[in-house]
């Protein structure tokens, strides 16, 4: 048979064999320092089917997604809807029925229009942290606006709260369970069950939010 491709070995003080397979698709297995290749091999080739399905099914996922083209029509996400663009003559950036959007912008409108989706993030998750601060009854510092890929939320040591502004296209039951998640790491540092308890007495739903990030993360981006 053949040997399974490994795009990345990671090893360390581990004693546990880990594999992933990230969002591009990449196969990457954590394992112990002197674990044989051919031992990662054999547990492979266990989970061939796994690997290759789940690979197959990103790739796709991957193919799927088409730079925008900033054309009159094209749909853009904004709290989990789509919006079509309507390219206008004068004025800003700002949403009717559509996406309205200054053809003077079009040279630099890939910038433009995410200096545009991170003043809207701002607002929008800023109010949702002040509702649910309440709510759960702990204070943070200040919400600030990320530019992350991945990681749609993340809390500082100082109380700061991180938003990337991609989740704002996201629906708005998904940007409050990102909102509730940091939150409740102000006091949780980690994922335990306590958490995870945590989050679900505030946040009931919060599983379907999780899945809706995991099956639609690659939607989030212009
Ligand atoms: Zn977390």
């Amino acid at each position: 048979m053949t040997e399974i491709r490994i795009d990345k070995l990671l090893r360390s003080r581990r004693r546990t064999i880990e594999l992933e397979v990230s969002q591009d698709a990449k196969l990457v297995v954590r394992a112990p320092l002197h674990v044989p290749v051919e031992d990662i091999q054999n547990i492979l080739l266990k989970k061939r089917d796994w690997i290759i399905e789940k690979q197959a099914f990103l790739r796709k996922r991957k193919d799927q997604y088409i730079p925008k083209k900033f054309i009159n029509g094209e749909s853009f996400y904004y709290l989990g809807k789509p919006y079509r663009l309507n390219l206008i003559n004068e004025g800003t950036i700002r949403l009717t029925d559509y996406l309205e959007f200054p053809s003077a912008l079009l040279s630099d409108a890939h910038h433009q229009l995410t200096q545009w989706y991170k003043a809207v993030a701002y607002e929008n998750i800023k109010e949702r942290a002040e509702l649910y601060s309440k709510i759960i009854g702990l204070s943070y510092e200040r919400v600030k606006i990320s530019d992350a890929k991945k990681r749609f939320g993340s809390c500082s040591v100082r109380g700061n709260l991180n938003f990337s502004w991609r989740i704002i296209m996201s629906p708005l039951y998904v940007i409050d369970y990102v909102v509730v998640h940091e939150l409740i790491h102000l006091e949780e540092h980690n994922h335990s069950q306590r958490f995870w308890q945590k989050v679900k007495r505030i946040f009931p739903g919060y599983q379907q939010a999780k899945e809706w990030l995991k099956e639609n993360d690659h939607l989030l981006k212009i």
